[in-house]
């Protein structure tokens, strides 16, 4: 079987990883479940800072206030696109977004000098016969990588852990496309609940060799497995918070 999609991801990976069955419904049937309000809450927050960064590299500066705005409308927008399941109310959402919007223009936007945003890589990975693909969230100008995460709390180190391959994948992806410079990768995490009392992680990661070893092993392993159809289930916890449990469950009459 080939790659759904003709190439792999992060993304496309970590689903396999967490459960094949998810993979299958996701990339094979290409079901569309409704996504979670966390989700959502981040492909606006990520839309925004795009707009923002790039109206920074074409030398615009985007006054205060407006940011807001435009996270305001792309919420709006977006939420008719789609459909989300709320878990909290819409409004508490918003605001929630609407605060991490405001903590990052007052603290984290005018340390940034942002080179690219949203870049999408791609290289043959000849070793396993398939592209690996990967969009880097932001490029600065000292060419250190960054990816941002919205969430309700505080990482733990093993949440930590299971972003490190997608930034040994981007760090991989950069040095491939650019030459080896060896880029600073960074994890900037902003975290609220309740809504108004957000709070920020800044992770530094410096993967080497080995993690560079075992990033070809984890994506032979998986593609190995989509190309030879194995979809098995891995119940385990993460089923309880699973956008496929409904569909799934019913597979096992
Ligand atoms: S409900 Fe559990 S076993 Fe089924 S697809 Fe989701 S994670 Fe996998």
């Amino acid at each position: 079987m080939d790659l759904p999609r003709g190439y792999i991801s992060y993304s496309q990976i970590n689903t396999y990883q967490n459960c094949p069955q998810k993979y299958y419904f996701s990339y094979i049937e290409e079901i569309s479940p409704p996504v979670n309000e966390k989700i959502f809450l981040g492909v606006v927050f990520h839309a925004t800072l795009e707009h923002y960064f790039n109206q920074k590299i074409s030398g615009n500066e985007i006054k205060k206030q407006e940011l807001v705005t435009l996270f305001c409308e792309k919420f709006r927008t977006l939420r008719e696109e789609r459909e989300i399941f709320w878990d909290s109310s819409q409004a508490e959402i918003e605001d929630r977004g609407i605060s991490f919007i405001k903590y990052f223009e007052n603290n984290l936007a005018p340390g940034i000098t942002p080179l690219m945003v949203e870049k999408e890589l791609e290289v043959e990975l000849a070793e396993v016969g398939v592209r690996l693909k990967g969009i880097l969230d932001l490029v600065e100008q000292d060419f250190s990588i960054t990816d941002f995460k919205t969430t309700n709390a505080k990482w733990s180190g093993s949440r930590m852990k299971r972003s490190f391959l997608q930034m040994v994948i981007y760090k991989y992806l950069f040095e491939q496309s650019f030459g080896l410079i060896n880029p600073k990768l960074k994890l900037k995490i902003l975290y609220a609940n309740p809504s108004k009392n957000v709070k920020y992680q800044e992770v530094f990661l410096n993967p080497d060799d080995i993690d560079l070893k075992q990033m070809f092993k984890i994506i032979h392993y998986v593609v190995e497995n989509i190309s030879k159809g194995v979809f098995y289930k891995n119940e385990s916890y993460i089923c309880g918070f699973c956008e496929f449990n409904d569909i799934c469950h019913q597979l096992k009459k």
